[in-house]
């Protein structure tokens, strides 16, 4: 083995890998097996976080920076200058195993450019995580990203040696891909994703009758946005996510903020970042949808197609619902519970735990660990402390605003003061 190449071409091959965000390796329960390598149910450390928060290492990497394509959002697509280059199958398997034995990494993160064309890439990045399995007996985490355009064959193989698949639907919008990525097609995406979908659906079911049938992708299919690049509204790429979860039984939608990386007028200039707290109102958004029982056309619509930055988006649909409230927080079932804002979905299921017991009063929500400086404006309770009512929406933003750390306070404060909303509020 050439050390000096293969430094080089890990230089290069784990660089152009930065850009994608959807590794998080979560939801596989792979142990260990014929005292093989690795076991992907008790990851660790390092590049990427799971979805409860943990940070694990994955040797993260392409295949190749080659591409046939011209994705003008990409920096590997085939008109930039870069500096090229493609591992061999048997040297992503070999590097594979020695940083797992030298304890740098716990599992795999594998995508690519496209060489030749969809099949011919998918083959070898299957062949990599074959020879993992069946050669290594390596039982760490997989992670394989999905060339758009692969057959159902590969898509099929594929998902019996990774832990866990991903497309990219890159663009959230049809039109986006078409203006940014003209050699793509919306079905080059949405067909391996349903095969992901089938396959696990199918296997599953087998694997009832015959105890033996594996499990097919594990830890599910995963999905990638670039947000900022096609100018979309956070409607528009909210539903798609919302559409993806429901349609292809996704485990997780990414947000990557689309950082410019090139002039080309079909794109924001350099130097025009996606705000970081846009990504993080989206993560908050796709959070309410899986496990607040949010609906999409709640949080965003017609009449309010963008998220705010300055308030998280249950507050802003609080704040425009305040119909609902106040919300009595000894009677109210958990749907609504999980509604108010400051209280998470443990302290739902606390709340109602010690509910059973005796009347709950600020002193006892304040021992949960609810945030008060916003729930308190929207519930009831057995204390009349605090309560407050018949205040506006901006009232109580500006309350609450106020009393948080939000960085976004200051601009909150001085815009108020413009309209001269910062008159002394009443209390009752
Ligand atoms: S196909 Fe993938 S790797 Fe190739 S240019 Fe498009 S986004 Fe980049």
């Amino acid at each position: 083995m050439n050390f000096e190449r293969i430094k080089e071409k890990l230089n290069i091959l784990a660089d152009a890998a930065k850009y994608d965000v959807s590794c998080s390796s979560s939801g596989s329960k792979r142990t260990n097996k014929n005292k093989g390598l690795g076991d992907s149910s008790g990851m660790g450390i390092c590049h990427t976080y799971t979805e409860d928060g943990r940070c694990v290492s994955l040797l993260k990497i392409l295949l190749t920076n080659h591409c046939i394509f011209d994705c003008a959002y990409c920096v590997t697509r085939k008109s930039h200058d870069i500096k090229r280059a493609a591992f061999k199958v048997q040297e992503v398997v070999d590097l594979t195993i020695n940083f797992y034995r030298r304890n740098y990494i716990e599992g795999l993160f594998l995508s690519s450019g496209i060489f030749k064309n969809a099949d011919y890439t998918m083959e070898r990045l299957v062949a990599v995580a074959k020879k993992l399995r069946e050669e290594e007996n390596f039982n760490g985490y997989i992670h394989l990203k999905s060339i758009p355009g692969a057959s159902d064959e590969l898509m099929r193989e594929a998902g019996l040696y990774a832990d866990r698949l991903s497309v990219n639907i890159e663009i959230p919008s049809e039109k986006g891909l078409k203006l940014l990525a003209p050699d793509k097609k919306r079905e080059d995406f949405i067909k391996p994703m349903q095969k992901v979908k089938n396959e696990i659906i199918q296997y599953k079911s087998e694997k009832k009758l015959i105890k033996s049938t594996p499990i097919y992708a594990p830890a599910g299919q995963s999905t990638q946005m670039i947000i900022g690049a096609s100018g979309e509204t956070d409607a528009e790429i909210m539903y798609t996510s919302a559409y993806f979860y429901k349609q292809f039984k996704m485990k997780r939608v990414y947000y990557s903020g689309y950082i410019p990386i090139s002039y080309d007028e079909r794109l924001p200039s350099i130097g025009t970042e996606v705000p970081m707290m846009r990504e993080n109102r989206l993560y908050q958004t796709d959070w309410l949808l899986r496990f607040y029982g949010f609906d999409i056309r709640e949080l965003l619509n017609k009449e309010h197609p963008n998220l705010e930055t300055d308030i998280d988006p249950k507050l802003s649909w609080a704040l425009r619902n305040l119909e609902h409230f106040p919300v009595d927080i000894n009677k109210a079932d958990r749907r609504m519970l999980a509604r108010i804002p400051g209280i998470g979905m443990r302290s739902v299921h606390k709340i109602i735990q010690a509910r059973r017991y005796r009347k709950l009063n600020w002193e006892h929500l304040k021992a949960i660990g609810i945030s008060m400086n916003r729930a308190q404006y929207f519930l009831i309770c057995d204390s009349a402390t605090f309560e407050t009512k018949d205040r506006t929406a901006a009232q109580l933003k500006s309350l609450i605003m106020g009393t948080s750390g939000s960085k976004w306070r200051g601009a909150y404060s001085n815009q108020l003061n413009l309209f001269g909303s910062n008159a002394p509020l009443t209390t009752s």
